[in-house]
């Protein structure tokens, strides 16, 4: 049994990092606001950080993890997100980004919206589209990334790179506590908000953060209805709720 193999074995944490952040997400989503939002998401960054941080204390990884700044490999790929990171992306963007860069990320948005619309993990790796918020290799909103961006790691970069555009998938060695607590608590987070009854509650980034930036206060916009995320609905989701 590999090493990966083996650490996903024994982690057997995963459905109870869900179920308390399941009960926390759904309790959260009571009259959410901007701010409510705000604190919700340290929170769950904080809790998940720390989580994680206390497993890698007792259990390190067995290889050197090949990830640093500027490579952006896994930048290329199917990225799902809840309606919590979304809006709280957008949110960020909205407050930081001067009018210009603001424009001209959305103009990126939409370019790759078209590009990417509908197509499921396997059609985007063959399609290998950078993240409209990549910026010279780099992440522009690395203390706001998604989940799943969090839990991303490697120990081989050349697998990652052999990836982009390769119609076959191909392993890369990883190290598996980083990606099944982030990937717990992303977990967790939607099914706090099917709980609520928030549908869809996964969604495909680039298209998310295209139709939340349509709106002066994502936030409101997505609690009182005016913004509708069923364009962006997640179709890895859909394929796995199938019978
Ligand atoms: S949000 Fe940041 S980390 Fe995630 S895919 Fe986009 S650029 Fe990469």
């Amino acid at each position: 049994m590999s090493q990966s193999a083996r650490q996903a074995q024994d982690a057997d944490y995963r459905p109870a990092i869900s179920k308390g952040v399941r009960r926390l997400v759904a309790k959260a989503t009571v009259g959410l606001d901007g701010p409510k939002l705000d604190r919700l998401m340290a929170e769950l960054f904080q809790f998940a950080e720390q989580t994680f941080a206390a497993l890698a204390a007792k259990d390190p990884p067995r290889r050197t993890i090949a990830c640093g700044e500027g490579c952006a490999h896994c930048c290329h790929f199917y990225v799902q997100v809840t309606p919590l990171e979304a809006v709280g992306i957008a949110r960020a963007l909205r407050k930081n980004l001067p009018p210009d860069a603001l424009a001209g990320l959305r103009q990126r948005l939409a370019q790759s919206y078209a590009r990417v619309r509908g197509k499921d993990a396997a059609g985007r790796m063959v399609l290998a589209e950078p993240c409209p918020l990549l910026e010279g290799g780099r992440c522009s909103i690395y203390a706001d990334r998604p989940f799943v961006c969090r839990g991303a790691n490697s120990a081989d970069a050349s697998a990652c790179r052999s990836g982009l555009g390769n119609p076959e998938s191909v392993p890369v060695p990883m190290y598996v506590h980083q990606r099944q607590v982030y990937g717990a608590v992303g977990q967790g987070a939607a099914d706090g908000l099917r709980d609520a009854g928030i549908r869809p509650h996964l969604l495909e980034l680039v298209s998310a953060l295209k139709i939340a930036l349509e709106h002066e206060d994502p936030v409101a916009a997505w609690r009182n209805g005016t913004l509708d995320f069923s364009p962006a609905a997640c179709v890895e989701a859909a394929k796995k709720a199938r019978p």
